[in-house]
């Protein structure tokens, strides 16, 4: 028996360390799109929400990036074992909120989440002031903390990519007004409580809950907001960076991709194929396709497309779609009956273009799911092939479980597929030639290529993307400069 879906919860705002409504009393209603029962209501903060918020963090900040880095340290540590302790009930309210499968909050969302907490706390240990010397001159690199740092966050990944925001923020000395999506609430309210229990000063994290055009742009034209950190969709990405520029405020902008794999014939041998199919299926489909990294364009080279394409087709139809709360389900619900819309009005687009769907390409029949689930939003893996690499389908995002087949005649012709498109987030390649992976990686214009393999992450490692999937990268050292002001001490030899 799966566990029972979430009761109704009234989730409030985090404002200078207490819990609150949205000043206007608005609403929004929150679903689980797997059953679409309302699991939740959440505050709909309009900029005097977000001004409150800002004037708290503006007033913890002196006190906070004064602490030594030892004591933010050690209350990131306490909020991630804070965090652990009640692992399974953000697990079930991830799954709720989003309709992933439960079994992935559980052991991929809630642990990276827990994992960012607790690496970035060792992070700022390891970090310090940098020293240079010359003939003249000693100068000493010091990294001050910037001030408060809005931290906005999409519905895709909702606690993991949260935390991978505040955490370097708040390590740094930061203080921080956190806006989740406001499709996606639970799992931030939920650590906004453990904030409180783990005694962070009040206003040194508010977390507000909100509509984007509304609460999320009052935030980042807000003139007391420092710096800006988004991850979602590449048009907002673009009026943040519009709303940010007139008071040069520092942003970082992760945005969406059309992340190619490209799969050579040596990765379709009869000893490699399966591994390779298994590698991009999960590449394209985890999370129902809604990870940014997702492999939505799959280049397959025309000599192995014999063996590689049924063979796809094939272990795409064992996935099995059905109730998130299942632990062997593969593919939950998409995150609304909104989101599922324009998926399947893209593959209908698709179809008209003359794609030829593979499998999938129909919201999935409701008779085919388990009672508790039938009026969720199931939209089945899908395959199309027969498009041009210009066709919509294969430039624009769809953010949802489906990817295209396009063949390539060389590797040369492989490359210009891969980086013809606006974005340039990610890639995976395919091949069991170690020479042509690292020819390949080398000129492919993304922010990350993963060989033979994907989303395997060494925190430490910088990601992001380039072109219209964003500007700047999260990550290791790389987190931590963004969030501080590097100033310099110099000392002239013999003064
Ligand atoms: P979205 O852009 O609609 O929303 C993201 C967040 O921005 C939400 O919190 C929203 O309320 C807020 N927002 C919306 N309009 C705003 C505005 N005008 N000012 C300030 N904030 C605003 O994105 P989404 O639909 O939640 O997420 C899906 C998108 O995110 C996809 O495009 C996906 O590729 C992208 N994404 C990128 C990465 C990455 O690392 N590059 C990771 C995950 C998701």
């Amino acid at each position: 028996m799966p566990p029972t879906s979430l009761p109704a919860r009234v989730i409030a705002n985090l404002i200078d360390g207490r819990f609150t409504p949205a000043r206007g009393g608005a609403t929004i209603s929150v679903y689980d799109p797997a059953t679409g029962a309302l699991i939740a209501t959440a505050p709909d903060s309009t900029a005097s929400d977000i001004d409150a918020a800002v004037e708290s963090a503006t007033n913890a900040f002196p006190a906070w990036r004064t602490l030594p880095a030892s004591a933010r340290a050690l209350k990131l540590r306490l909020l991630a074992d804070l965090v652990e302790r009640d692992i399974d009930a953000f697990a079930l309210a991830e799954s709720s909120d989003t309709g992933k499968p439960i079994a992935l909050a559980r052991t991929i969302d809630i642990p990276r989440a827990i994992a960012n907490l607790r690496f970035f706390a060792d992070a700022i240990l390891e970090d310090g002031a940098e020293a240079f010397e010359n003939a003249q001159s000693s100068s000493i690199i010091h990294h001050r903390a910037l001030g408060v740092a809005a931290c906005i966050s999409p519905w895709n990944l909702p606690l993991y990519l949260f935390t991978w925001k505040i955490a370097p923020a708040l390590a740094t000395g930061c203080t921080v007004v956190g806006k989740p999506s406001e499709v996606t609430p639970l799992t931030a309210w939920m650590l906004a409580e453990r904030t409180v229990e783990a005694g962070f000063p009040p206003g040194v994290i508010n977390i507000l809950h909100g509509r984007g055009p509304l609460a999320g742009a009052a935030l980042v034209s807000h003139p007391r907001v420092a710096c800006i950190t988004f991850t979602g969709g590449t048009a907002t990405g673009e009026s943040i960076a519009r709303a940010a520029a007139p008071t040069f405020k520092r942003t970082a902008l992760e945005l969406g991709g059309k992340n190619p794999a490209i799969v050579f014939a040596d990765a379709a041998t009869p000893a490699q194929l399966q591994a390779t199919v298994d590698g991009v299926v999960r590449a394209a489909f985890t999370n129902q396709g809604q990870v940014c990294h997702c492999a939505s364009r799959i280049l397959v080279a025309r000599e192995a497309w014999d063996a590689f394409v049924p063979a796809l087709v094939e272990r795409t139809l064992r996935l099995r779609v059905g109730d998130p709360l299942e632990p062997t389900t593969d593919i939950g619900a998409l995150v609304s009956g909104q989101h599922l819309l324009k998926v399947a009005a893209a593959v209908d687009g698709a179809v008209r273009d003359g794609g030829r769907l593979l499998c999938g390409g129909a919201r999935s029949d409701a008779s085919t799911l388990p009672e508790r689930v039938r009026s969720g939003a199931f939209y089945p893996p899908t395959l199309i092939e027969g498009l041009p690499p210009a066709a919509r389908a294969n430039q624009e995002e769809i953010f949802g479980p489906v990817a295209t087949l396009i063949p390539f005649e060389s590797e040369a012709d492989a490359i210009g597929i891969a980086n013809g498109t606006r974005f340039g987030l990610s890639a995976t390649v395919w091949t069991s030639d170690e020479t042509r992976a690292a020819r390949v990686a080398s000129v492919l214009d993304c922010g990350t290529v993963w060989i033979n393999s994907w989303m395997v992450r060494d925190l430490r490692v910088p990601i992001g993307g380039m072109h219209a999937s964003g500007l700047g990268r999260e990550g290791g050292r790389e987190a931590l400069r963004f969030f501080a002001e590097p100033v310099v001490v110099v000392r002239a030899k013999g003064k």
